[in-house]
C-alpha cells in the first residue's frame, strides 16, 4: 500500500512514522518541514498530562503517546521530554473535572494526588495560593520539546526509509473523487491520503470544514526570571501548571526551559486568526492582561520583563473533540482535523490510531466522528469544564 501524508506536525509526522514501521510505502510531504514556526505544532514546548475529565480516550491516547515519548527522547541526542509533573491550581469551586480524571488515570497506571494548600505552599514558594481552593498533583505529565519532536520523528521516519517533499500540496475538494491532489504540478499517486494540515485543512477542504471548525488566535508569552533565582523556577523545583478558572480564562505555564524564560499562556479562544496572513505580533491589552494575572500568582516575578513572546493558533472542532473521517466524497482520503489545543501531547497515540484504522481496519472512534457536530449536546468535558469560559466569549469576527 502507498499513503501520501499531507502535513508534518505532529499528527501527520507521527501517522507516517507508525504507517512506515509497517513496511506501508509513505510519502511525507510538508509547505515548509516538521513543527514550522507558523504550524500549530512550532514553537518551543508543550504540556503532556492524562487528566481529561470523562473523556477518558485522551487519556488512553496520551498514556500511548507517552511510551512514544519517553522512547524518542532517549534515543534522540537532544532532550524531548521533561517529566516534571502538572499541578492543577482550581481557583473555580467546581473541580469535578480533576475528580473525574481520577479512576481514568488509575485505570492506566497512573495517579492524580490532592495537596493540602499549606503543603503545596511550603513545596512551591513562588506561587500565591490565597484565592486557590483546591490543588492537586499529576505526577506522569511535564513538557514536550514541541518543534524538536516533530522534527526528531520526521528524522526517524526518513532514517527507517521514509520519503519526505518539501513544498505546497494542492488539494481540489471540487475534483476529489479523482483525487485531485498534487505536487509539484503533478498529481500525487496513491492508495490513501492523509490530510494533516493543521489550521490550513480548513482552506484545503472548505466544503467539508467550513462549518465545523475555526481558527483562534493564541499568544505566548515567555518571562525573564530574577538573575538570581533559576532554581526556584526551573523544572526541577515547578512542575507545568494550568489554573482552572471558570471565570477568566484558564492560564497555563511552563517552568523555565531550553534557556527561554518562565512561559505562560492562556486557553481562550476568542479572535479568530488566517494562519496565512494574520500578523504574528502580541497585542499590548493581552499582554497587560497576562502580566496582571502573573504578577497575582507569582509575585516575585513583578517588574520581570517579556523575554519573548509567539503568536500561532489553535484548529479548534466546535466542541473542542478531534475530527477523525473520510472526506465523503472519496473514502481513500482521511482527514485529521480539530486538535483544539490539546492535539500535541497525543500525536503518537493518534499516529498509532490510523495506522490501524488504515492497515488493520479499525474503527474510526466514535468520538472523533464528524457527524457528532450536527448534536449540540455532545462538548468534551474539556471544552465544557475548561473552556467554560471560553464558550460564553468566543466571537465569530
Ligand atoms: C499556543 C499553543 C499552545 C498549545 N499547548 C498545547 C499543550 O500544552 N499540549 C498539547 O497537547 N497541545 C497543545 N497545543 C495544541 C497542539 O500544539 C496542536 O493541537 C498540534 O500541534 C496540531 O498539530 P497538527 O499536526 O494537527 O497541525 P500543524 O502542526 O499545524 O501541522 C500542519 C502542517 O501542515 C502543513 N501544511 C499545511 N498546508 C499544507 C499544504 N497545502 N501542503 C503541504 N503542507 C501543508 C504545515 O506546514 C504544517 O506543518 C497548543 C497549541 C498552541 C498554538
Amino acid at each position: 500500500m502507498k499513503v501520501a501524508v499531507i502535513g508534518s506536525g505532529v499528527w501527520g509526522a507521527s501517522c507516517a512514522y507508525y504507517l512506515n514501521r509497517e513496511g506501508v510505502d509513505v510519502e511525507l510531504y510538508d509547505m515548509w518541514g516538521p513543527g514550522n514556526s507558523r504550524s500549530g505544532s512550532g514553537g518551543a514546548s508543550r504540556i503532556i498530562r492524562l487528566a481529561y475529565g470523562d473523556d477518558n480516550i485522551y487519556t488512553q491516547l496520551t498514556n500511548n503517546s507517552f511510551k512514544f515519548w519517553e522512547k524518542l527522547s532517549y534515543d534522540s541526542e537532544r532532550r524531548l521530554y521533561d517529566e516534571c509533573g502538572m499541578l492543577w491550581l482550581v481557583s473555580q469551586d467546581d473541580s469535578s473535572y480533576i475528580q473525574k480524571s481520577k479512576k481514568h488515570i488509575e485505570s492506566v497506571g497512573h495517579s492524580i494526588q490532592e495537596i493540602s494548600k499549606s503543603d503545596a505552599q511550603k513545596k512551591y514558594p513562588i506561587i500565591n495560593f490565597d484565592d486557590i481552593n483546591e490543588v492537586y498533583f499529576e505526577k506522569k505529565a511535564g513538557a514536550l520539546m514541541a518543534s524538536r519532536c516533530c522534527k526528531n520523528i520526521v528524522r526517524k521516519f526518513k532514517e527507517e526509509g521514509g520519503s519526505v517533499f518539501l513544498g505546497e500540496v494542492i488539494v481540489d475538494e471540487s475534483k476529489l473523487k479523482t483525487n485531485a491532489i498534487s505536487f509539484d504540478g503533478k498529481r500525487i499517486d496513491a492508495d490513501k491520503y492523509i490530510v494533516a494540515c493543521g489550521p490550513w485543512n480548513r482552506k484545503l477542504l472548505p466544503k467539508m470544514l467550513d462549518d465545523v471548525t475555526y481558527i483562534s488566535r493564541q499568544e505566548v508569552y515567555y518571562f525573564s526570571i530574577p538573575n538570581d533565582s533559576v532554581s526556584k523556577y526551573n523544572s526541577k523545583a515547578m512542575p507545568c501548571w494550568l489554573d482552572l478558572n471558570s471565570e477568566n480564562p484558564s492560564y497555563y505555564g511552563i517552568p523555565f526551559h531550553l534557556n527561554k524564560g518562565f512561559k505562560i499562556s492562556y486557553d481562550e479562544r476568542s479572535t479568530q486568526f488566517d494562519p496565512d496572513s494574520s500578523e504574528r505580533i502580541p497585542i499590548p491589552e493581552l499582554v497587560e492582561r497576562t502580566k496582571s494575572y502573573l504578577h497575582k500568582r507569582f509575585p516575585h516575578l513583578k517588574n520581570q520583563p517579556i523575554s519573548e513572546t509567539r503568536v500561532c493558533q489553535y484548529e479548534n472542532s466546535m466542541d473542542g473533540n478531534f475530527i477523525i473521517n473520510y472526506h465523503e466524497d472519496n473514502d481513500n482520503v482521511l482527514v485529521l482535523s480539530g486538535s483544539s489545543g490539546h492535539g500535541f501531547k497525543l500525536g503518537p497515540g493518534l499516529g498509532e490510531l490510523v495506522k490501524d484504522v488504515l492497515i488493520n481496519d479499525k474503527h474510526i472512534p466514535r468520538e472523533f466522528d464528524i457527524g457528532r457536530l450536527n448534536n449540540d449536546n455532545s462538548s468534551s468535558q474539556y471544552y465544557n469544564a475548561q473552556i467554560k469560559y471560553n464558550k460564553k466569549k468566543r466571537l465569530f469576527n
